[in-house]
Protein backbone atom coordinates (compact mmCIF):
# COMPACT_ATOMS: atom_id res chain seq x y z
CA UNK A 1 0.00 0.00 0.00
CA UNK A 2 1.21 3.07 -1.23
CA UNK A 3 0.37 5.70 1.90
CA UNK A 4 1.20 9.00 -0.50
CA UNK A 5 -0.98 8.29 -3.45
CA UNK A 6 -5.10 7.73 -4.21
CA UNK A 7 -6.07 4.62 -5.90
CA UNK A 8 -6.22 5.93 -9.31
CA UNK A 9 -2.75 7.13 -9.52
CA UNK A 10 -1.70 3.57 -8.27
CA UNK A 11 -3.66 1.94 -11.21
CA UNK A 12 -2.00 4.48 -13.75
CA UNK A 13 1.53 3.38 -12.07
CA UNK A 14 0.82 0.01 -13.10
CA UNK A 15 -0.37 0.02 -16.07
CA UNK A 16 2.47 2.70 -17.73
CA UNK A 17 4.83 0.72 -15.81
CA UNK A 18 3.68 -2.63 -17.75
CA UNK A 19 2.66 -0.81 -21.13
CA UNK A 20 6.63 0.44 -20.49
CA UNK A 21 8.09 -3.01 -19.99
CA UNK A 22 5.84 -4.47 -22.72
CA UNK A 23 6.26 -1.63 -25.53
CA UNK A 24 9.57 0.45 -24.99
CA UNK A 25 12.28 -1.73 -22.78
CA UNK A 26 12.53 -4.14 -25.99
CA UNK A 27 13.54 -0.56 -28.35
CA UNK A 28 15.72 0.64 -25.69
CA UNK A 29 19.48 -0.39 -27.59
CA UNK A 30 17.53 0.15 -30.87
CA UNK A 31 16.90 3.83 -30.01
CA UNK A 32 20.29 4.57 -28.79
CA UNK A 33 21.48 2.83 -31.45
CA UNK A 34 20.15 4.45 -34.42
CA UNK A 35 19.55 7.83 -32.41
CA UNK A 36 15.64 7.62 -33.52
CA UNK A 37 12.73 6.81 -31.22
CA UNK A 38 10.13 4.96 -34.42
CA UNK A 39 7.39 6.62 -35.17
CA UNK A 40 5.30 3.55 -34.40
CA UNK A 41 6.70 3.78 -30.72
CA UNK A 42 5.43 7.42 -30.31
CA UNK A 43 2.37 6.18 -31.53
CA UNK A 44 2.32 3.47 -29.11
CA UNK A 45 2.81 6.15 -26.36
CA UNK A 46 0.25 8.25 -27.66
CA UNK A 47 -2.21 5.32 -27.81
CA UNK A 48 -1.17 4.63 -23.76
CA UNK A 49 -2.18 8.29 -22.99
CA UNK A 50 0.98 9.31 -22.27
CA UNK A 51 2.28 12.58 -24.35
CA UNK A 52 -1.80 13.67 -22.33
CA UNK A 53 -1.44 11.88 -19.07
CA UNK A 54 -1.61 15.23 -17.19
CA UNK A 55 -3.98 17.56 -19.75
CA UNK A 56 -7.35 18.34 -18.79
CA UNK A 57 -9.81 15.79 -20.38
CA UNK A 58 -11.55 18.76 -22.19
CA UNK A 59 -8.46 19.97 -24.22
CA UNK A 60 -7.70 15.84 -25.28
CA UNK A 61 -5.77 15.29 -22.12
CA UNK A 62 -6.33 11.95 -19.91
CA UNK A 63 -6.89 14.15 -16.53
CA UNK A 64 -4.48 13.01 -14.25
CA UNK A 65 -2.92 16.78 -13.18
CA UNK A 66 0.70 17.21 -12.43
CA UNK A 67 0.72 14.41 -10.01
CA UNK A 68 -0.64 11.85 -12.12
CA UNK A 69 1.68 13.04 -14.58
CA UNK A 70 5.23 12.46 -12.02
CA UNK A 71 3.92 9.66 -11.31
CA UNK A 72 3.68 8.28 -15.45
CA UNK A 73 6.93 10.08 -16.31
CA UNK A 74 8.68 8.27 -13.49
CA UNK A 75 7.76 5.22 -14.67
CA UNK A 76 8.44 6.13 -18.11
CA UNK A 77 12.11 7.24 -16.88
CA UNK A 78 13.11 3.44 -16.79
CA UNK A 79 14.18 1.97 -19.83
CA UNK A 80 16.07 5.13 -21.80
CA UNK A 81 15.88 8.64 -20.91
CA UNK A 82 15.13 9.75 -24.50
CA UNK A 83 11.44 8.04 -24.43
CA UNK A 84 10.71 10.72 -21.90
CA UNK A 85 12.16 13.50 -23.06
CA UNK A 86 9.92 13.59 -26.59
CA UNK A 87 6.68 13.43 -24.12
CA UNK A 88 8.31 16.37 -22.32
CA UNK A 89 9.42 18.39 -24.68
CA UNK A 90 6.06 18.11 -26.84
CA UNK A 91 3.05 17.95 -24.91
CA UNK A 92 5.20 18.43 -21.35
CA UNK A 93 6.76 21.76 -22.18
CA UNK A 94 4.77 23.06 -25.51
CA UNK A 95 1.45 22.09 -24.69
CA UNK A 96 2.07 23.17 -21.17
CA UNK A 97 3.04 26.92 -22.64
CA UNK A 98 -0.30 27.20 -25.04
CA UNK A 99 -2.36 25.84 -21.82
CA UNK A 100 -0.70 27.98 -19.70
CA UNK A 101 -0.53 31.53 -21.96
CA UNK A 102 -3.72 30.86 -24.05
CA UNK A 103 -6.29 32.12 -25.99
CA UNK A 104 -8.78 29.04 -25.96
CA UNK A 105 -8.67 29.49 -29.88
CA UNK A 106 -5.23 28.79 -29.68
CA UNK A 107 -5.51 26.12 -26.88
CA UNK A 108 -8.63 24.35 -29.46
CA UNK A 109 -6.23 24.51 -32.32
CA UNK A 110 -3.34 22.74 -30.68
CA UNK A 111 -4.00 21.02 -27.57
CA UNK A 112 -5.50 18.22 -29.10
CA UNK A 113 -3.33 17.50 -31.95
CA UNK A 114 -0.28 17.60 -29.46
CA UNK A 115 -1.66 15.53 -26.10
CA UNK A 116 -2.53 12.93 -28.91
CA UNK A 117 0.85 13.05 -30.68
CA UNK A 118 -0.69 13.78 -34.40
CA UNK A 119 1.27 16.62 -33.71
CA UNK A 120 5.15 16.97 -32.08
CA UNK A 121 5.86 20.28 -30.42
CA UNK A 122 9.14 21.91 -28.98
CA UNK A 123 9.91 24.76 -27.04
CA UNK A 124 11.94 27.22 -28.07
CA UNK A 125 13.45 30.04 -25.33
CA UNK A 126 17.10 28.92 -25.34
CA UNK A 127 19.95 31.33 -27.56
CA UNK A 128 23.20 31.12 -28.72
CA UNK A 129 23.49 34.34 -26.62
CA UNK A 130 20.87 34.08 -24.07
CA UNK A 131 21.15 30.55 -22.01
CA UNK A 132 20.58 30.35 -18.07
CA UNK A 133 19.84 33.92 -18.47
CA UNK A 134 17.08 33.58 -20.73
CA UNK A 135 15.76 36.94 -20.57
CA UNK A 136 17.76 38.52 -22.43
CA UNK A 137 17.07 36.68 -25.48
CA UNK A 138 18.12 38.48 -28.68
CA UNK A 139 15.05 37.20 -30.72
CA UNK A 140 12.89 39.68 -32.35
CA UNK A 141 9.30 40.26 -33.30
CA UNK A 142 7.82 43.53 -35.09
CA UNK A 143 4.19 43.61 -35.85
CA UNK A 144 3.14 43.96 -39.50
CA UNK A 145 -0.64 44.57 -40.14
CA UNK A 146 -2.12 41.15 -39.08
CA UNK A 147 1.47 39.44 -38.94
CA UNK A 148 4.76 39.56 -36.67
CA UNK A 149 7.78 39.28 -38.46
CA UNK A 150 10.34 37.60 -36.55
CA UNK A 151 14.25 37.51 -36.87
CA UNK A 152 16.85 35.33 -34.34
CA UNK A 153 17.71 32.21 -33.60
CA UNK A 154 17.66 29.60 -30.48
CA UNK A 155 19.60 26.36 -29.65
CA UNK A 156 19.65 23.29 -28.52
CA UNK A 157 15.69 22.83 -28.89
CA UNK A 158 14.50 19.49 -28.33
CA UNK A 159 12.23 17.48 -31.15
CA UNK A 160 13.17 20.91 -33.71
CA UNK A 161 14.40 18.25 -36.52
CA UNK A 162 10.62 16.22 -36.02
CA UNK A 163 8.35 19.00 -34.49
CA UNK A 164 5.61 19.79 -36.36
CA UNK A 165 5.37 22.82 -34.15
CA UNK A 166 7.08 25.27 -31.81
CA UNK A 167 6.33 27.44 -29.39
CA UNK A 168 8.95 30.47 -29.58
CA UNK A 169 9.29 33.50 -27.24
CA UNK A 170 10.81 36.53 -29.48
CA UNK A 171 11.09 40.39 -28.27
CA UNK A 172 8.06 42.42 -29.47
CA UNK A 173 9.61 45.71 -27.37
CA UNK A 174 12.98 45.44 -26.27
CA UNK A 175 13.08 48.60 -24.94
CA UNK A 176 10.83 47.33 -22.16
CA UNK A 177 13.55 43.77 -21.78
CA UNK A 178 12.07 40.59 -20.28
CA UNK A 179 8.51 42.79 -20.19
CA UNK A 180 8.74 42.29 -23.86
CA UNK A 181 8.95 38.73 -24.05
CA UNK A 182 6.25 37.02 -26.61
CA UNK A 183 5.13 34.07 -27.00
CA UNK A 184 4.16 32.42 -30.83
CA UNK A 185 3.07 29.19 -31.79
CA UNK A 186 4.65 28.71 -35.12
CA UNK A 187 4.40 25.73 -37.83
CA UNK A 188 7.26 23.80 -39.50
CA UNK A 189 5.87 25.32 -42.48
CA UNK A 190 6.31 28.84 -41.59
CA UNK A 191 7.60 30.93 -44.30
CA UNK A 192 11.15 31.91 -43.10
CA UNK A 193 11.83 29.21 -40.69
CA UNK A 194 14.95 27.17 -40.79
CA UNK A 195 15.70 23.95 -38.76
CA UNK A 196 19.38 23.14 -38.49
CA UNK A 197 21.06 19.69 -38.41
CA UNK A 198 20.28 17.23 -34.96
CA UNK A 199 22.79 17.85 -32.53
CA UNK A 200 25.55 15.34 -31.85
CA UNK A 201 24.97 15.19 -27.80
CA UNK A 202 26.94 12.97 -25.36
CA UNK A 203 23.66 11.13 -24.58
CA UNK A 204 19.95 11.31 -25.12
CA UNK A 205 20.66 9.60 -28.21
CA UNK A 206 16.80 9.17 -29.96
CA UNK A 207 16.07 12.37 -28.79
CA UNK A 208 16.76 14.61 -31.52
CA UNK A 209 18.15 18.26 -30.90
CA UNK A 210 18.40 21.31 -33.39
CA UNK A 211 19.27 24.95 -34.25
CA UNK A 212 16.17 27.19 -35.49
CA UNK A 213 16.80 30.20 -37.62
CA UNK A 214 14.44 32.54 -38.19
CA UNK A 215 14.62 34.47 -41.43
CA UNK A 216 12.25 37.18 -41.39
CA UNK A 217 9.88 34.75 -40.65
CA UNK A 218 6.04 35.63 -40.94
CA UNK A 219 3.96 34.72 -37.91
CA UNK A 220 0.09 35.76 -38.18
CA UNK A 221 -0.92 37.67 -34.85
CA UNK A 222 -3.77 35.17 -34.43
CA UNK A 223 -0.82 32.65 -33.73
CA UNK A 224 0.47 34.53 -30.52
CA UNK A 225 0.27 32.92 -27.14
CA UNK A 226 -1.39 34.89 -24.36
CA UNK A 227 -0.46 38.93 -24.88
CA UNK A 228 2.22 40.46 -26.28
CA UNK A 229 4.64 41.27 -23.06
CA UNK A 230 3.30 38.18 -21.56
CA UNK A 231 6.06 35.51 -22.83
CA UNK A 232 8.58 35.83 -20.17
CA UNK A 233 6.13 35.17 -17.35
CA UNK A 234 4.58 32.13 -19.85
CA UNK A 235 8.43 30.77 -20.12
CA UNK A 236 8.98 30.55 -16.89
CA UNK A 237 5.67 29.60 -15.19
CA UNK A 238 5.74 26.35 -17.99
CA UNK A 239 9.17 25.89 -16.30
CA UNK A 240 7.89 25.47 -13.10
CA UNK A 241 5.88 22.19 -14.55
CA UNK A 242 8.81 21.01 -16.89
CA UNK A 243 11.09 21.10 -13.56
CA UNK A 244 8.67 18.96 -12.24
CA UNK A 245 8.45 16.53 -14.77
CA UNK A 246 12.34 16.04 -15.05
CA UNK A 247 12.48 15.49 -11.56
CA UNK A 248 9.96 12.79 -11.83
CA UNK A 249 12.32 11.52 -15.14
CA UNK A 250 15.24 11.57 -12.55
CA UNK A 251 13.51 9.45 -9.29
CA UNK A 252 12.49 7.04 -12.02
CA UNK A 253 15.72 6.74 -13.84
CA UNK A 254 18.11 6.50 -10.49
CA UNK A 255 14.89 3.87 -9.01
CA UNK A 256 15.87 2.02 -12.03
CA UNK A 257 19.81 2.16 -11.42
CA UNK A 258 19.37 1.73 -7.84
CA UNK A 259 17.75 -2.05 -8.37
CA UNK A 260 19.94 -3.08 -10.86
CA UNK A 261 22.82 -1.99 -8.69
CA UNK A 262 21.18 -4.22 -5.88
CA UNK A 263 20.51 -6.97 -8.14
CA UNK A 264 24.45 -6.87 -9.21
CA UNK A 265 25.93 -6.59 -5.95
CA UNK A 266 24.45 -9.64 -5.09
CA UNK A 267 25.13 -11.72 -7.52
CA UNK A 268 28.39 -10.56 -8.47
CA UNK A 269 30.94 -12.57 -6.11
CA UNK A 270 34.52 -11.55 -5.03
CA UNK A 271 36.89 -12.81 -2.48
CA UNK A 272 34.62 -15.36 -1.73
CA UNK A 273 31.36 -13.50 -1.62
CA UNK A 274 28.69 -11.54 -3.15
CA UNK A 275 29.98 -7.74 -3.51
CA UNK A 276 26.97 -6.96 -0.99
CA UNK A 277 28.29 -8.45 1.60
CA UNK A 278 30.72 -5.49 2.00
CA UNK A 279 29.48 -2.52 4.22
CA UNK A 280 31.26 0.14 1.18
CA UNK A 281 29.02 -1.30 -1.24
CA UNK A 282 25.98 -1.05 1.27
CA UNK A 283 26.62 2.12 2.17
CA UNK A 284 26.06 3.13 -1.69
CA UNK A 285 22.79 1.42 -2.18
CA UNK A 286 21.53 2.48 1.17
CA UNK A 287 22.16 6.43 0.48
CA UNK A 288 20.43 5.88 -3.09
CA UNK A 289 17.91 4.50 -2.12
CA UNK A 290 17.50 7.53 0.58
CA UNK A 291 17.48 10.31 -1.84
CA UNK A 292 15.36 8.61 -3.97
CA UNK A 293 12.39 7.81 -1.39
CA UNK A 294 12.96 11.66 -0.47
CA UNK A 295 13.22 13.61 -4.02
CA UNK A 296 10.03 10.88 -4.66
CA UNK A 297 8.58 12.53 -2.21
CA UNK A 298 9.79 16.01 -3.09
CA UNK A 299 8.06 15.69 -6.25
CA UNK A 300 4.71 14.21 -5.01
CA UNK A 301 4.36 17.00 -2.59
CA UNK A 302 5.23 19.74 -5.37
CA UNK A 303 2.87 18.07 -7.82
CA UNK A 304 0.11 17.54 -5.21
CA UNK A 305 0.48 21.28 -4.34
CA UNK A 306 0.58 22.47 -8.46
CA UNK A 307 -2.94 20.04 -8.80
CA UNK A 308 -4.03 22.50 -5.47
CA UNK A 309 -3.63 25.61 -7.28
CA UNK A 310 -0.49 26.58 -5.58
CA UNK A 311 2.31 28.50 -6.77
CA UNK A 312 5.16 26.23 -7.48
CA UNK A 313 7.90 28.19 -8.60
CA UNK A 314 10.39 27.72 -4.86
CA UNK A 315 9.39 24.05 -4.83
CA UNK A 316 10.18 22.87 -8.31
CA UNK A 317 13.42 24.56 -8.01
CA UNK A 318 14.43 22.75 -5.14
CA UNK A 319 12.81 19.30 -6.21
CA UNK A 320 14.71 19.70 -9.92
CA UNK A 321 17.65 20.56 -7.93
CA UNK A 322 17.60 17.59 -5.95
CA UNK A 323 16.36 15.03 -8.13
CA UNK A 324 18.59 15.55 -10.83
CA UNK A 325 21.71 15.82 -8.21
CA UNK A 326 20.38 12.47 -6.87
CA UNK A 327 20.50 11.14 -10.26
CA UNK A 328 23.67 11.91 -10.89
CA UNK A 329 24.99 10.60 -7.67
CA UNK A 330 23.00 7.11 -8.35
CA UNK A 331 24.67 7.03 -11.86
CA UNK A 332 27.57 7.03 -10.41
CA UNK A 333 27.66 4.82 -8.10
CA UNK A 334 25.92 2.19 -9.95
CA UNK A 335 28.72 2.54 -12.70
CA UNK A 336 31.17 1.93 -9.64
CA UNK A 337 28.99 -1.33 -7.96
CA UNK A 338 29.21 -2.69 -11.68
CA UNK A 339 32.79 -2.00 -11.70
CA UNK A 340 34.24 -2.66 -15.21
CA UNK A 341 31.19 -3.70 -17.00
CA UNK A 342 29.66 -0.50 -15.96
CA UNK A 343 31.83 1.28 -18.13
CA UNK A 344 30.88 -0.96 -21.07
CA UNK A 345 28.26 -0.42 -23.88
CA UNK A 346 27.25 -4.13 -23.82
CA UNK A 347 25.29 -2.90 -20.49
CA UNK A 348 23.04 -0.22 -20.54
CA UNK A 349 24.76 1.08 -17.19
CA UNK A 350 27.08 3.24 -19.02
CA UNK A 351 24.27 4.87 -21.75
CA UNK A 352 21.87 5.89 -18.20
CA UNK A 353 24.80 7.32 -16.58
CA UNK A 354 25.65 9.47 -19.67
CA UNK A 355 22.01 10.51 -20.29
CA UNK A 356 21.98 11.38 -16.42
CA UNK A 357 24.46 14.22 -16.82
CA UNK A 358 21.85 16.37 -19.24
CA UNK A 359 19.50 16.77 -16.31
CA UNK A 360 21.20 19.17 -14.19
CA UNK A 361 21.61 21.05 -17.36
CA UNK A 362 18.82 22.02 -19.10
CA UNK A 363 15.35 23.58 -17.57
CA UNK A 364 18.05 25.65 -15.81
CA UNK A 365 21.14 24.60 -14.27
CA UNK A 366 21.41 23.18 -10.66
CA UNK A 367 23.28 27.39 -10.28
CA UNK A 368 20.11 28.50 -11.27
CA UNK A 369 17.85 26.31 -9.26
CA UNK A 370 19.56 27.40 -6.43
CA UNK A 371 19.63 31.32 -7.35
CA UNK A 372 15.57 30.65 -7.65
CA UNK A 373 15.29 28.93 -4.49
CA UNK A 374 17.58 31.78 -2.79
CA UNK A 375 15.57 34.73 -4.37
CA UNK A 376 12.56 33.66 -3.10
CA UNK A 377 13.82 33.30 0.26
CA UNK A 378 15.25 36.76 0.53
CA UNK A 379 12.60 38.27 -1.48
CA UNK A 380 11.09 40.01 1.91
CA UNK A 381 14.41 40.31 3.24
C1 LIG B 1 20.20 18.29 -24.81
C2 LIG B 1 19.66 19.65 -24.54
C3 LIG B 1 18.31 19.90 -24.75
C4 LIG B 1 17.80 21.18 -24.53
N1 LIG B 1 16.49 21.42 -24.83
C5 LIG B 1 16.03 22.71 -24.79
C6 LIG B 1 14.72 23.02 -25.27
O1 LIG B 1 13.94 22.14 -25.68
N2 LIG B 1 14.33 24.32 -25.25
C7 LIG B 1 15.13 25.32 -24.81
O2 LIG B 1 14.70 26.47 -24.83
N3 LIG B 1 16.38 25.05 -24.35
C8 LIG B 1 16.84 23.77 -24.34
N4 LIG B 1 18.13 23.49 -23.91
C9 LIG B 1 18.97 24.59 -23.42
C10 LIG B 1 19.22 24.50 -21.93
O3 LIG B 1 18.08 24.87 -21.21
C11 LIG B 1 20.45 25.41 -21.62
O4 LIG B 1 21.58 24.73 -22.14
C12 LIG B 1 20.62 25.68 -20.14
O5 LIG B 1 19.60 26.50 -19.65
C13 LIG B 1 21.98 26.35 -19.82
O6 LIG B 1 22.23 27.42 -20.68
P1 LIG B 1 23.67 27.49 -21.44
O7 LIG B 1 23.90 26.18 -22.07
O8 LIG B 1 23.66 28.69 -22.30
O9 LIG B 1 24.72 27.65 -20.27
P2 LIG B 1 25.21 29.05 -19.63
O10 LIG B 1 24.02 29.86 -19.26
O11 LIG B 1 26.24 29.64 -20.51
O12 LIG B 1 25.88 28.54 -18.29
C14 LIG B 1 27.21 27.99 -18.25
C15 LIG B 1 27.54 27.72 -16.78
O13 LIG B 1 27.52 28.95 -16.03
C16 LIG B 1 26.65 28.81 -14.91
N5 LIG B 1 26.00 30.07 -14.62
C17 LIG B 1 25.37 30.92 -15.49
N6 LIG B 1 24.87 31.97 -14.83
C18 LIG B 1 25.17 31.80 -13.51
C19 LIG B 1 24.91 32.53 -12.32
N7 LIG B 1 24.21 33.68 -12.35
N8 LIG B 1 25.37 32.04 -11.15
C20 LIG B 1 26.07 30.88 -11.10
N9 LIG B 1 26.34 30.13 -12.19
C21 LIG B 1 25.89 30.58 -13.38
C22 LIG B 1 25.64 27.75 -15.34
O14 LIG B 1 25.01 27.14 -14.20
C23 LIG B 1 26.54 26.78 -16.10
O15 LIG B 1 27.20 25.94 -15.20
C24 LIG B 1 18.64 22.21 -24.06
C25 LIG B 1 20.00 21.95 -23.84
C26 LIG B 1 20.50 20.70 -24.08
C27 LIG B 1 21.98 20.47 -23.86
Amino acid sequence: MNPVLPDDLLLLQRSVRQFVDAALAPLAKQVEERDEIPRSAIDAMAEAGLFGVGHPEGWGGQGFGKLGYCVAVEQLARVNASFWNIVGGSSGLCGTAIAVGGPDEVRRRYLPQLLSARKIGAYALSEPGAGSDAGSLRTAARRDRDDYVISGAKTFITNAPIADLFVIFANAAPDKGSKGITAFVVERAAPGLEIGPNDEKMGLHGSTTAQLFFNDMRVPATQRVGDEGDGFKIALATLDFGRLGLAAHSVGAAQRLLEASVEHARTRAQFGKPIAANQGIQWLIADAATEIHAARLMVYDAASRADRGERITQRAAMTKLFATETLGRVADAAVQIHGGMGYMRELWIERAYRDARIARIYEGTSEIQRLVIAAGLLADA
